[in-house]
């Protein structure tokens, strides 16, 4: 099933497809799933077969594996390789500003790298969160380590295909280093969020050096759009 994206996520994005559920190898525990996965008692990742028979032009701009890491290590590459099939096919005779415009995120973009040639990247964006350049163990679990993912990212944007990075929810940091790690992603854009959830408690920045690291993001020119999530900005307000 497609969903029509409600604006919690990112405003650009009008759809959702999940066609890869369960609980995600990642296991952030600050992760909005934990209660859907606990409600609806969800194992290990599926790949769900009905899910191939939604309609993706009824989008224009899909978040391909919105509520598990479609890219994490225990994901088949066959299941990977059906859902790229899936999502490029939609756009094979499409003329020239019509193609859907597909978005995965993933904290393992390595694995991305080895489905890069696959043409279903000449119409995609590839997305990373970095929460922070610090790793947070105990909180990121067996998400990849932060410089891991910056790697991934530097080598797919030198492929000319558009790299955003999400900085949410944002965690403690050093200031010059953490804009020099989201430089080296080239993001055309960077989203800046705040922890909702509060299912832990998470090493929050104060509200001044956040702001400071939006400067510098703002100042570098290889970055693109700096955008301030509702809930940052509420945060921002309070102060
Ligand atoms: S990588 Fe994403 S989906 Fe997976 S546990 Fe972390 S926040 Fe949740």
């Amino acid at each position: 099933m497609l969903n029509k994206e409600t604006g919690n996520m990112y405003r650009f994005v009008t759809h959702t497809w999940n066609p890869i559920k369960g609980v995600c190898y990642h296991g952030c525990k600050y992760c909005y799933m934990h209660p859907t996965w606990e409600k609806y008692r969800m194992d290990k990742p599926t790949l769900i077969q009905k899910e191939f028979t939604t309609d993706l032009n009824e989008g224009q701009r899909i978040f391909v594996g919105s509520s598990t890491d479609m890219f994490a290590e225990d994901i088949k590459d066959k299941w990977i390789k059906r859902v790229l099939d899936c999502c490029a096919a939609y756009n094979e005779d499409k003329p020239q500003g019509k193609h859907i415009i597909y978005f995965f995120q993933s904290k393992n973009p390595q694995r991305i790298l080895q489905f890069i040639d696959h043409p279903v990247f000449k119409h995609a964006v590839v997305l990373t969160t970095l929460e922070s350049n610090r790793n947070y163990p105990d909180i990121m679990c067996n998400a990849p380590r932060i410089e891991d993912r910056v790697k991934a990212m530097e080598i797919i944007a030198q492929k000319g295909i558009v790299t955003m990075v999400t900085v949410e929810p944002i965690m403690d940091f050093d200031t010059d280093e953490f804009a020099e790690l989201i430089r080296r992603c080239k993001p055309r854009w960077v989203n800046i969020g705040k922890d909702e959830k509060k299912f832990v408690q998470l090493p929050e920045p104060t509200i001044e050096k956040t702001k400071e690291l939006i400067k510098c993001l703002e100042a570098c020119t290889e970055i693109g759009k700096v955008n301030i999530k509702e809930n940052a900005q509420r945060w921002f307000n309070k102060a």
